[in-house]
């Protein structure tokens, strides 16, 4: 087990999930990170005194620092706070709580310095998967995934022997808030609608691609990623009661799946016990209750993003970064009212289609890809 944790991005939905763990495990906080909730992140720091807090900006942390000067909490700020948290000496694992392709650096400053990655960002692995792993390898870094779908894989495979024996995965997807609508009928959807998870509370951004499929596309590419899997090897049901969590199927027909109450605490949770397993707080499954389990094929017509996904996974190259940075450009947008509902899809599509494809990108050529697609957004929106 691990004995002491940093968190990068501890004010958001996953960060007080897992700080909540970290109390019922009574395990050390390291570093704690956030964007601009000066509160929230006092508060964090007076109940589990981590050595380090970091805000993204300045004066953020000028703020911080007035509320907790009475604690031996260090305060530091911007990029370079975030790179010192995710390497902190003290730390053995750190969970990559970011939103968005922000939490590319950070993930790889941790895998360097040897830490445990308990993963949530699944943007980090669309941007950069195949450098991120082949770092993680070279430096003998764990990745365990906190997305629910790939702990999920992560668990059926501990019952598969040999990696070549995995025929595919399943992934499942809830289907989000406009599960069954037409093309038509979701071009009057509101932002309030789209916010309205059927299973799960989340961040704003992950509940907006929850709408409109993307996350479930990000997650096929984080799946690949992961597993080092061809895109032909990871498919998509739609499963509305978000029991079973994911699914492996193996070469004999053998379909191995992990069930669970959807509450991202267990996932959380084994990335910081495995190989161990021990009690969680979260409401255990009663099978007798939770009704018919049903599984059905995407509609990738009226949500064009999960197709779009799949197109830019089996391109290759920087095409999942380009895609990743146009969604959340256009998802940010879409935020603050400012585009309709399908213009995210528009906007992304446009984005792939005009960044300049690069077959292996380096780490340079993928941050200049990400910014080119979200300067297409910005630009055409
Ligand atoms: P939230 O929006 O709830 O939290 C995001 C965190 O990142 C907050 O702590 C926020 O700080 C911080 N942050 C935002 N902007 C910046 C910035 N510019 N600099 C530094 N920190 C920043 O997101 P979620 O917890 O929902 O999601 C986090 C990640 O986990 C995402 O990649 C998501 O896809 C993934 N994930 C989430 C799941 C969930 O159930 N929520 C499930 C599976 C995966 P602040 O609030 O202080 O601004
Ligand atoms: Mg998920």
């Amino acid at each position: 087990m691990m004995k002491c944790v940093t968190i990068l991005g501890s004010t958001g939905s996953i960060g007080r999930q897992s700080l909540d763990i970290i109390h019922h495990l009574s395990l050390k906080v390291g570093a704690l990170t956030a964007g601009s909730n000066v509160e929230r992140m006092a508060q964090q720091c007076r109940d589990f005194q981590p050595e380090l807090a970091v805000m993204a900006t300045e004066e953020a942390a000028l703020q911080l620092k007035e509320m907790i000067k009475d604690l031996p909490v260090r305060v530091s700020w911007g990029e370079e706070g975030l790179m010192e948290a995710a390497t902190l000496e003290s730390t053995d694992c750190v969970i990559t709580a970011v939103v968005g392709m922000l939490g590319l650096k950070p993930t790889l400053a941790a895998i360097r310095a040897g830490k445990r990655i308990g993963l949530a960002n699944k943007e980090t692995l669309v941007c950069a998967g195949e450098l991120v792993m082949a770092e993680a390898e070279k430096y003998g870094a764990e990745i365990i995934p906190v997305d629910s779908e790939h702990s999920a894989i992560f668990q059926c495979l501990m019952g598969v022997g040999n990696k070549k024996e995995v025929r595919r995965l399943i992934l499942t997807c809830s289907g989000g808030p406009f599960f069954g609508m037409t093309q038509e009928q979701l071009k009057s959807v509101t932002k309030a609608d789209a916010l309205k998870h059927p299973n799960w509370k989340m961040g704003a951004k992950i509940t907006i691609d929850c709408a409109t499929l993307m996350n479930k596309g990000l997650e096929v590419i984080e799946a690949m990623r992961l597993y080092k899997l061809l895109l032909e090897q990871v498919d998509v049901l739609i499963h509305r009661q978000s029991i079973v969590h994911s699914m492996v199927e193996t070469v004999d027909g053998a379909v191995m799946a992990q069930l669970g109450t959807p509450d991202m605490r267990l996932p959380i949770q084994l990335s910081l016990t495995y190989p161990e397993r021990t009690d969680c707080p979260v409401e255990k499954l009663d099978l007798t209750k939770c009704g018919a389990l049903t599984f059905v094929e995407p509609d990738m017509e009226a949500f064009p993003c999960l197709k779009l996904a799949r197109d830019c996974a089996k391109l290759g190259g920087n095409a999942c970064a380009v895609m990743n940075g146009a969604n959340e450009a256009a998802v940010a947008l879409y935020l603050e009212d400012k585009i309709g509902f399908y213009d995210i899809y528009t906007l992304v599509k446009g984005a792939v289609d005009a960044v300049p494809y690069i077959h292996k990108p380096n780490l340079e050529e993928i941050l200049e890809s990400d910014r080119l697609a979200r300067e297409y957004v910005m630009t055409h929106c």
